[in-house]
């Protein structure tokens, strides 16, 4: 029998992260590397190597793909020539590589840009015949009918299983590259087949990583309906959470049958309680629902036993240090729930990004190597009103403030009564413990806090 050829997918980390911020307990599988796999013919050998669950190590095979997220660009180009050196050809991709192709491809054989589906095909079969192309692009096609992740060649240590039923957003976030590398519409796999995938996913505790799940009209609300009515008559019993607008809140009915079906969490991109912020951001959907009514649009998720993960951005031109404090109090003092907190961090392919590299904002600059500084726990750029250092002191009070420990059990208490879950409450306090961990070394206790803070080092 002829021996299968060897495809290796990696999932590089930021080596920053490694020392400094890393929790496995934060991060679902490399969803995009599932799908090369599943794209990828039986005629293959696949394995995924992941360096979330410990630092690359080499590994023999015939062709190699990458991924990568902006902070660990710059790995997956140290891993990429590593196979380079050694004659072995190499394909990146992933969002990352999408903005910057001229970059990644100094380090690769081939890059792909755009959603891979597309031209997966023809990347093995050109490198089959040696006629690998330097690159390739992807369109965005309808996902009728999407490939399913190969989930049995995930690293078994993910605390929980991921999911794509939709792509692609219509909005215009200034800080967002989602519509750049997805595009503006919004395209939605078939029920049908979502639920034959849920079916098949062993995990109990399940991320829906659609950037809406809702969707922006009503058939996209009445989709996802529909999926969470699936769910339930098909006994898929999972404890789940996803990413939604706030709108979400409007819909009484999406909202109980997302409850029924086993949601616990929703992450909405709150950005900001000021209405100058949410301008600058472009974040048109909270600016329409007023920031007047943040608060009962949490108590309506809350009244369906379902936590808030509420995203709030730091660090706008607008932005004084006064409202950084009063940001941080409003996470505490508000109905949200999880409190993320994180420095706003120009990602290439981003209107953010091309502003202030325009305006020579930008402090780190030495690319590719600068990109580990892009993971968003970090002050990247030049703020309107107030210098660098002051920013991320600032940041640093603000971190301490929301997630020291009376404030964590605080709040776990407050969402506890609020949503009457316990299971909801215990998600969102694990959550806040996550960001914590995060932001101050993994896996210490928010009890050493001022001794982390004093160990942290200021960047620039
Ligand atoms: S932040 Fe969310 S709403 Fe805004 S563009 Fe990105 S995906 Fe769309």
């Amino acid at each position: 029998m002829k021996k299968k050829k060897k495809l290796l997918l990696i999932n590089p980390l930021n080596p920053y992260k490694r020392d400094a911020l890393f929790d496995t307990s934060t991060i679902s599988p490399p969803l995009g590397l599932g799908l090369i796999a599943g794209l990828t013919p039986d005629e293959w050998d696949i394995e995924i190597l992941d360096e979330n669950f410990g630092e690359f190590q080499y590994t023999p095979a015939d062709f190699v793909g990458i991924t990568a997220l902006t902070s660990a660009a710059n790995r997956a180009y140290q891993i990429s020539e590593i196979y380079r050196s050694k004659g072995i050809k190499t394909v990146l991709g992933g969002i990352h590589v999408s903005m910057r192709p001229d970059e990644a491809v100094q380090y690769a054989d081939s890059v792909v840009v755009g959603e891979a589906e597309a031209v997966w095909a023809k990347v093995l079969t050109d490198f089959k015949e040696d006629k690998l192309k330097k690159r390739y692009y992807g369109d965005q096609l309808p996902l009728e009918n999407a490939v399913w992740p190969r989930r049995d060649l995930f690293n078994p240590g993910y605390a929980y299983s991921n999911i794509q039923t939709t792509r692609g957003c219509p909005m215009n976030c200034d800080f967002c590259s989602v519509h750049t590398f997805n595009g503006n519409h919004y395209r939605a796999r078939p029920i049908g087949d979502v639920l034959d995938e849920l079916e098949t996913i062993t995990s109990e505790h399940l991320f829906f990583v659609d950037d809406n799940i809702i969707g922006y009209n009503k058939a996209s609300a009445e989709r996802a309906l529909q999926l969470f009515k699936g769910m339930i008559a098909r006994g898929i019993k999972k404890d789940w959470y996803c990413q939604a607008s706030l709108n979400i809140a409007d819909q009484d009915e999406v909202l109980k049958y997302a409850a029924e079906s086993g949601c616990k969490m929703i992450l909405i991109g709150i950005e900001s309680e000021k209405v100058e912020q949410l301008q600058e951001t472009n974040k048109k959907m909270n600016l329409k629902i007023g920031v007047e009514h943040y608060e009962e649009a949490f108590k309506k998720i809350h009244s369906h036993g379902i936590s808030v993960l509420g995203a709030l951005v730091f660090g706008l031109d607008s932005d004084t240090i006064q409202d950084l404090e009063n940001r941080a109090n409003y996470a505490i003092q508000s109905g949200i729930d999880a409190m993320q907190a994180t420095i706003i961090t120009p990602l290439p392919g981003t209107r953010l990004f091309e502003r202030l590299e325009k305006e020579n904002r930008l402090l780190f600059t030495n690319f590719p190597e600068d990109w580990k500084h892009y993971h968003f726990l970090e002050v990247i750029h030049q703020p309107k009103l107030m210098s660098p250092e002051e920013l991320m002191e600032t940041m640093h009070a603000c971190w301490s403030m929301m997630w020291n420990e009376k404030t964590l059990y605080k709040k776990m208490l407050k969402t506890l009564k609020a949503t009457k879950s316990a299971k909801a409450a215990t998600w969102a306090f694990t959550s806040n413990m996550e960001r914590h961990n995060t932001a101050f070394g993994n896996k210490k206790s928010p009890l050493d806090i001022n001794n982390m803070l004093n160990g942290l080092p200021l960047n620039r």
